[in-house]
């Protein structure tokens, strides 16, 4: 008889293991809450929704999601394979139709003669083999379980700042050090003056806004207030929090502002804009950021997000094969395992099904070299973090290389140093 499991979601993580495990040969029963109750970022009656932009990000070989989807490729991802039939002209990036996209997914689930969808709001989860793949906005009572089940481990509302590469930073108009000295140069201040400041206020407020769900509304706190809802409480109120010149002088004088960037990573290559939690579009966060000039050309390594976001805290209740370790029977994958971003969400979906397919068939797990970016993402989930935050993928992750001073040269060697690894892998599969 073929081994069946349950998977709680059919969002791009969950149809990634659902389609990932009929390929293997086995059962599925795909449940999701649709089309009988939806999130509010949720609005189609089809799986797989790609809930916001069209963007499945770079597909350049020189880039991390670039990089991430070789890597998917090679494990055989089928979502990736429907997303290019349905792509729309963008540059080097994978954009979809996104209507067509989630149809495509949809035709493909119910056509799979291995696979059983049923509509139900699932609460909680028993101990069948299952893949909980609910996303960042798990509905039901199903919260209510994971907190109970994995001891308040779920996260909800989260604000995140942008985090930009470390070689991005016009570091000829920045200054180090902390505010009155405490902490040496732990930070990169990034000073501005009076025109500069108020440009950069004016386009903050009149910038376009992501998403403005309710739940959005409802639930900001004031410790994680987007910086654009300040700046918008007045044009001064950004200089009197985040950004204000006291505590420091550069070239003998207090600056009119000062943005400050925190380490994001122990190599100092990845940088957090500290207090930038921000719900600006993707490409607004570009422009309006851009007007800093030690930023003028900063490359985002992830971009800033303001939303309700229930992820478990990965390194406390799973291992590095998004198996939960008190619920052996149980994987979590998507962005509810710790992870940010569609393709990063479609990626967790493809390990867990293997996964949970060789844990079901007593074969070893997957094992991810670290220099890959798939290895880095599930090294970070399982690495003890007192203060863990989902992350995308991303080069900052990966070991870094010496020797190599070209940008280009440095991205294009990550990429063939982590193809040439995961080839030499034995995926049992
Ligand atoms: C508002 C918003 C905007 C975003 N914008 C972007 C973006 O532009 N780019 C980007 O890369 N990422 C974005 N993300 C982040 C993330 O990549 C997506 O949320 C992605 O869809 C996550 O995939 P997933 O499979 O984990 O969850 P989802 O795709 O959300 O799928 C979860 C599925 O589970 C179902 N479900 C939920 N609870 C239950 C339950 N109790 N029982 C049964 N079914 C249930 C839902 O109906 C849904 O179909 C955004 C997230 C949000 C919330």
């Amino acid at each position: 008889m073929k081994k069946a499991v349950k998977i709680i979601g059919a969002g791009l993580a969950g149809c990634e293991a659902a389609l990932t495990l009929s390929k293997r040969g086995l059962v599925v029963t795909l449940i999701d809450c649709k089309p009988r109750e939806m999130s509010p970022a949720h609005s189609s009656n089809d799986f797989a929704e790609v809930v916001c932009s069209n963007s499945f990000k770079s597909s350049e070989i020189a880039t991390a999601s670039g990089l991430l989807k070789a890597e998917m490729d090679i494990l055989g991802c089928s979502l990736l394979e429907i997303a290019r039939t349905c792509s729309v002209p963008a540059g080097g990036a994978l954009a979809v139709d996104r209507q067509l996209f989630s149809q495509r997914v949809t035709e493909r689930i119910n056509s799979d003669e291995n696979i059983k969808v049923v509509c139900q709001t699932v609460d909680d989860w028993d101990d069948e083999p299952t893949i909980i793949a609910t996303g960042p906005l798990t509905l039901g009572g199903l919260n209510d379980a994971l907190n109970k089940k994995l001891c308040d481990s779920l996260h909800f509302y989260d604000a995140e700042a942008p985090i930009i590469s470390g070689d991005s930073i016009d570091y000829l108009a920045t200054f180090g050090g902390s505010r009155y000295g405490r902490g040496g140069d732990d930070y990169i201040n990034c000073p501005m003056n009076r025109e500069e400041y108020y440009e950069f206020v004016e386009a903050l407020v009149t910038a376009e806004r992501a998403l403005g769900h309710e739940f959005d509304k409802r639930e900001i706190f004031e410790g994680c207030m987007p910086v654009e809802v300040m700046a918008s409480r007045g044009k001064d109120t950004l200089r009197f929090g985040p950004l204000r010149p006291v505590g420091f002088l550069s070239e003998g004088k207090r600056p009119f502002a000062v943005v400050q960037l925190r380490r994001e990573n122990t190599t100092g290559d990845m940088y957090n804009i500290v207090g930038f939690q921000t719900n600006l579009k993707f490409s607004e966060q570009k422009r309006v950021f851009g007007i800093i000039p030690a930023l003028k050309n900063a490359e985002y390594l992830r971009y800033g997000v303001m939303h309700r976001n229930s992820y478990v805290d990965a390194p406390k209740v799973m291992n590095s094969y998004l198996q939960l370790k008190d619920y052996q029977n149980v994987f979590i994958a998507g962005q509810l395992s710790g992870v940010e971003g569609y393709v990063e969400s479609i990626a967790m979906g493809l390990i867990s099904a293997h996964n949970i397919a060789n844990f079901m068939e007593n074969k070893p797990m997957l094992e991810f070299p670290d220099c890959t970016i798939l290895g880095a993402l599930l090294r970070y989930l399982a690495t003890p973090n007192s203060n863990f935050q989902p992350m995308n993928a991303n080069f900052g992750l990966l070991p870094p290389v010496t020797g190599i001073k070209d940008k280009m040269q440095k991205k294009i060697y990550y990429s063939n140093r982590s193809l040439d690894a995961l080839k030499k892998v034995d995926l049992l599969f």
